[in-house]
């Protein structure tokens, strides 16, 4: 049975003292959540404010992003060993954000996820289509072809450390909610894929979390599809009582 993963991408919002104060109302109502796994991806460089204000709270803590070298010259960037030096556990991968702001390729995408598990981390890795790839009938093409190229030389011993995200591109931060029939046709296609990949029981184990306007009013749908296991949050993740709704809707 795959355990509910809620996990909150705050992207590049908060200060220091509003990422303190949203992980302490994070945690404080944590305790009324039941069975579901929460996690919070503040921006790297409150990372470490935002652990101590989790500690001794169920919350796990992720980043939003890691560098897939070990340490060196490269300018700006953060690497797997200095997150979990700092706490993290998780790591979102793959971003559409990333995929489109940043240039991040499925091949960046893979070799960040063979990193992260090497360092122990649990890698989000989010695959999803543009609104022009669905209107023209290629969404399970492009799920296909980020699903090999993200998860490329991954092994059957580590698929189970690794989390998928579905984010249809269209819906990210645009109030435009998959239905609860897209988000599980896209899930259960994931589930196909791997199967293929690795063997039918590994497939059951994956969790596959929907992403894209994700919100306490819409949440118990999409999580009673039998093939969505949790959720990627953006906006709905920046008030304790919307991420917290989300997983008590579970
Ligand atoms: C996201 O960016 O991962 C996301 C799902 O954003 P939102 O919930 O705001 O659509």
């Amino acid at each position: 049975m795959r355990k509910t993963l809620i996990a909150g991408n705050w992207k590049m919002n908060t200060d220091r003292a509003a990422a303190v104060a949203l992980a302490k109302g994070v945690a404080a109502g944590a305790a009324e959540v039941d069975g579901v796994d929460l996690v919070v991806c503040p921006p790297t460089i409150y990372l470490a404010v935002v652990g101590e204000a989790l500690a001794g709270s169920p919350v796990a803590l992720g980043a939003q992003n890691v560098y897939a070298e070990d340490n060196g010259a490269f300018t700006g960037e953060t690497s797997t060993a200095m997150l979990t030096d700092i706490g993290a556990e998780y790591v979102i991968l793959g971003h559409s954000e990333r995929r489109a702001l940043m240039g991040e390729t499925d091949a960046d995408v893979s070799k960040k996820t063979h990193k992260a598990l090497a360092a122990g981390l649990t890698p989000i890795v989010c695959v999803g289509e543009l609104l022009e790839e669905r209107e023209a009938g290629k969404t399970a093409e492009v799920i296909k072809t980020q699903f090999e190229g993200s998860l490329d030389g991954i092994t059957a011993d580590q698929i189970t450390s690794v989390v998928i995200a579905y984010e249809p591109v269209w819906a990210i931060g645009t109030g435009k909610v998959a239905s609860p029939e897209q988000a599980e046709e896209v899930h259960a296609d994931l589930r196909r894929l791997l199967s293929e990949r690795y063997t039918p029981q590994l497939a059951e184990e994956v969790r596959i979390l929907y992403g894209g306007s994700m919100k306490p009013g819409n949440a118990a749908e999409l999580l009673a599809k039998p093939n969505v296991d949790g959720g990627l949050i953006g906006g709905a993740s920046l008030k304790p009582e919307d991420f917290l709704g989300i997983a008590k809707a579970k």
